[in-house]
């Protein structure tokens, strides 16, 4: 059943989760001895092994805490995107913001879409990389690797990668209203100052 128009985003998810409930046998399986066991149900929303491979990245993270916080929100494809908006009944035009090609989802934006792909391509060789951009959770675990490393290098990478997610979210969140820098202006702006540039690329618009 669509999700009713009107409600609070607390309430979608609850009615989204109760869609999620009725596709897997009703609420039944959470009743034990009579008694509905919240535990039960928490862990079928959580299943083990959909958890933790990131945290280390997030938790080991020596990026600016804002960015953090926007990987805290992608690696759990929490980030407002435009497929997810439309999926909450948003009326609004799917296409990438930054390509304006083709349907905007978080894989797309990390790292299918051609705009980030050249920018994360572009950091990759600035950090002595040089390979092909890989789709998004093959990058994740990558970084994943990379923070578990105390190698100056490898803290490095992964700055670079959580500060490159969140001034290409930012950069997606200007373009819809603005215009985005170019790669080079990235870059520029990257080779610079790396924990400075996506605050730079904020105030660019602001
Ligand atoms: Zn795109």
């Amino acid at each position: 059943m669509p999700i009713p128009n009107g409600l609070t985003w607390s309430l979608r998810k609850i009615w989204h989760n109760r869609e999620v409930f009725l596709q897997a046998y009703g609420v039944d399986q959470f009743v034990q001895a009579g008694k509905f066991r919240i535990q039960k149900m928490y862990k079928f929303l959580h299943p083990v092994g959909a958890q933790v491979g990131w945290k280390r990245l997030i938790y080991n993270s020596h990026a600016s805490p804002k960015s953090t916080f926007i990987m805290w929100l992608a690696v759990q494809n929490r980030l407002a995107t435009k497929d997810r908006l439309i999926r909450w009944q948003l009326n609004i035009d799917g296409t990438c913001g930054l390509c304006q090609l083709e349907s905007e989802s978080l894989e797309h934006l990390f790292f299918s879409c051609s705009y980030s792909k050249e920018i994360w391509r572009q950091v990759l060789l600035y950090l002595g990389v040089t390979r092909t951009v890989l789709p998004w959770h093959d990058e994740v675990q990558i970084a994943v690797k990379k923070s578990r490393s105390k190698q100056k290098k490898a803290c490095k990478y992964s700055i670079a990668f959580i500060e490159s997610v969140y001034c290409i979210w930012l950069q997606r969140n200007s373009k819809i209203a603005v215009k985005a820098w170019s790669p080079k202006d990235f870059m520029r702006s990257y080779s610079e100052n790396p924990k400075a540039f996506t605050l730079a690329s904020g105030q660019m618009f602001s």
